[in-house]
């Protein structure tokens, strides 16, 4: 293997960003990529690097969530994103909020004055472009966003099915808060092994979750958002608005079905999917939706057995490039079929801000270890970067990006009561992720 003393990195985002400065550190002359100002996806307006889209939220800094977990592990591992969010950050309660130009103003700033990091205004529009090709290892870094012909020649290495454009996510509800005294375990008809959650409703409630669906407030769509859905990804609410009973002939249809409680069939069924092997959380199958954040949680909430929904994910509908990485990544990022290639951020098949920083950070460690000679171990599955990036490696179905969640990690081994078990899942990532960080070899900072 030739030794790793050249970069070039697509795509001047959060992942790319990181990715880059941690090579840089190493000694790896990096030339980084970006397209603005010349050219702007439909959501970027800003010509700084590490553009904060939409929200101006890194989310919860609550150490016993996921994303508060990863964040501290990022911090540990010296994250250029975690400084300038410190240093740009404004009050926001539990949450690390940031002035969002400010932020991308200062992660511009530090990317210019990095010895090792070369900043090139320019498209790269194929995963053969030159560019990449001469140098020692290329990132593709390119977003959810990234451009057209860039994404194409990303479908014709991986395979047109490999590659989505588009993000239709249902719910996801914590399992220990759906009361199964509601919900019961069953398949239509007794078939399969019972693998379904099912929330049994009677006319009534039907009804009111129906009139609820139609009044609540959707979230704006943007201009390039306005895409024909196919008919199987549908928004909920679209199909609520064909008609009353749209839904009881389509995903919430109850043939087959018996409620325990009362001996008959319901007069419609929600039917909730575990999200991975421990059942630790639910997707809401069908539900897939616009509605604001908040109004997802008041009328989900109206579904018997989820009057105490805790959402792990909120639903949503966007456009996402991102790859099924489980069949096509290698453990070290690189495209299984082209591994000159590496990929980074959300077109890995993680999902938000902190996430798709955290996964640019590990790829330019794993990077830049090999530049100097070393290996480095995968971060345990209990930690949160490790699960996150474990979700990337687990083959499923249906392979959607993840946020970091406790339900990404093995279940506990010990018996809690429900309060305490985010505390648990904190500490013993705590716990796991200093032995690992002691036992990686001059973790290059
Ligand atoms: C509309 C929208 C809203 C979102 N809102 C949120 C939110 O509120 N909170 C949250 O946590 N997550 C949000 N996300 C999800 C996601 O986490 C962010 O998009 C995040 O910025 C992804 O980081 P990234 O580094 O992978 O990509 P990006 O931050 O998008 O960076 C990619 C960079 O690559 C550049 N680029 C693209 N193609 C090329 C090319 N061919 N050559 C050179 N450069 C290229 C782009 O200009 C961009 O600067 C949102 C996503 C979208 C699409």
């Amino acid at each position: 293997m030739t030794a790793l003393v050249t970069a070039a990195i697509a795509g001047g985002g959060l992942a790319g960003c990181e990715c880059a400065r941690r090579l840089a550190r190493a000694g790896v002359a990096v030339t980084l990529y970006e397209m603005k100002p010349g050219s702007y996806s439909p959501a970027h307006t800003s010509p700084d690097l590490a553009e904060l889209v939409c929200s101006n939220s890194l989310r919860s800094d609550d150490i016993a969530s996921g994303v508060g977990l990863l964040k501290q592990e990022m911090r540990e591992l010296d994250s250029l994103v975690m400084q300038v969010a410190e240093a740009t950050r404004v009050p926001a309660g539990k949450a690390l909020a940031v002035d969002r130009e400010l932020f991308a103003r200062r992660m511009t700033e530090a990317m210019e004055a990095e010895p090792n990091i070369t900043v090139v205004r320019r498209e790269i529009s194929s995963i053969h472009a030159p560019e990449l090709a001469a140098a020692d290892v290329a990132v593709v870094a390119a977003g959810p966003l990234a451009s057209a012909p860039l994404a194409a020649s990303l479908a014709a290495v991986v395979g047109s099915d490999h590659l989505y454009f588009y993000d239709a996510i249902a719910p996801i509800i914590a399992a220990e808060s759906i009361d199964t005294t509601i919900a019961f375990q069953g398949s239509r008809y007794d078939e399969g092994e019972g693998d379904y959650l099912n929330c049994p409703m009677n006319r009534e409630e039907y009804e009111a979750f129906h009139a609820a669906l139609l009044a609540a407030e959707k979230a704006p769509t943007h201009e390039f958002e306005k895409e024909i859905h196919f008919e199987g990804c549908m928004p909920i609410e679209a199909l609520a608005e064909r008609g009353e009973r749209t839904l009881v002939f389509g995903p919430f249809k109850p043939v087959g079905f018996t409620d325990p409680r009362t001996g008959l069939r319901p007069y419609a069924i929600v039917q909730l999917r575990a999200e991975n092997l421990n059942r630790t959380a639910y997707n809401l199958v069908g539900c897939q939706t616009k509605l604001k954040y908040g109004e997802q949680e008041r009328v989900f909430r109206m579904i018997p057995g989820l009057a105490n929904a805790e959402f792990v994910r909120h639903g949503s509908m966007h456009r996402n490039t991102y790859v099924n990485a489980p069949l096509v990544l290698a453990d070290d990022l690189a495209l299984r079929p082209h591994r000159h290639v590496h990929l980074a951020g959300q077109i890995t098949g993680v999902e938000g801000y902190v996430e798709s920083a955290a996964c640019g950070l590990w790829l330019g460690m794993l990077l830049a270890a090999r530049a100097l000679g070393r290996d480095l171990p995968q971060p345990p599955v209990h930690t949160a970067l490790g699960a996150l990036l474990h979700h990337l490696r687990t083959p499923a179905k249906n392979f959607q990006p993840s946020n970091v969640n406790f339900g990404l990690m093995p279940e506990l081994t010990q018996r809690a009561r429900k309060r305490d078990r985010k505390a648990l899942y904190a500490e013993r990532a705590r716990a796991s992720f200093a032995a690992w960080l002691e036992g990686v070899p001059g973790l290059e900072k």
